[in-house]
């Protein structure tokens, strides 16, 4: 009984002179505090997983550390992933192409940022579409995947 407000006269003469320190040592907002951070790293641990071998790691940094030491090829790609330029496939042009003209036949416009946000993981980015619509490649197949849905409509949208 004694101790405990022996305790709180020691705290409080902390707090009264260093009210602007609560990393304190011995004072309460030093103890809450690392009870904050003991909380949250519980709840972090299971977003640090490696995607490579599995292997959980308690914080971001340590996950970074290991993937940087075991993974190089794959910490690289990460680190820069729009460093890494990569020639358009066909099926990449085409599928853009596609997703434009589908664009334009239902809503009437199409923007870089409509064309991205539709291709959900496509690894381009806004600049890289950009370049690629100017080009006359891609504007004959969007005017062909055009016709072709007048033509012979899609059976990916059943028209009610
Ligand atoms: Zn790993």
């Amino acid at each position: 009984m004694g101790k405990t407000q022996a305790q709180d006269r020691i705290r409080r003469k902390v707090l009264f002179c260093h009210p602007g320190l609560p990393q304190e040592p011995g004072s309460l907002a030093q103890s809450s505090a690392a009870q904050t951070g003991a909380s949250a790293t519980v709840s972090a641990v299971s977003d640090w997983t490696c995607p490579v071998c599995g292997r959980v790691f308690t914080t971001k940094t340590g996950l970074g550390v290991h993937k940087r030491r075991a993974h190089p090829e794959v910490a690289n790609a990460e680190a820069a992933p729009n460093m890494v330029k990569r020639r358009w496939r066909d099926e990449e042009l085409a599928l853009m192409a596609r997703t434009e003209a589908r664009l334009l036949e239902e809503t009437g416009r199409c923007t870089k940022a409509d064309l991205l946000q539709s291709l959900s993981g496509f690894e381009r980015t806004l600049e890289a579409i950009k370049g690629k619509r100017r080009c006359g490649e891609y504007k004959r197949l969007v005017q062909e995947c055009r016709q072709k849905s007048r033509t012979n409509p899609t059976q990916e949208q059943p028209s009610a």
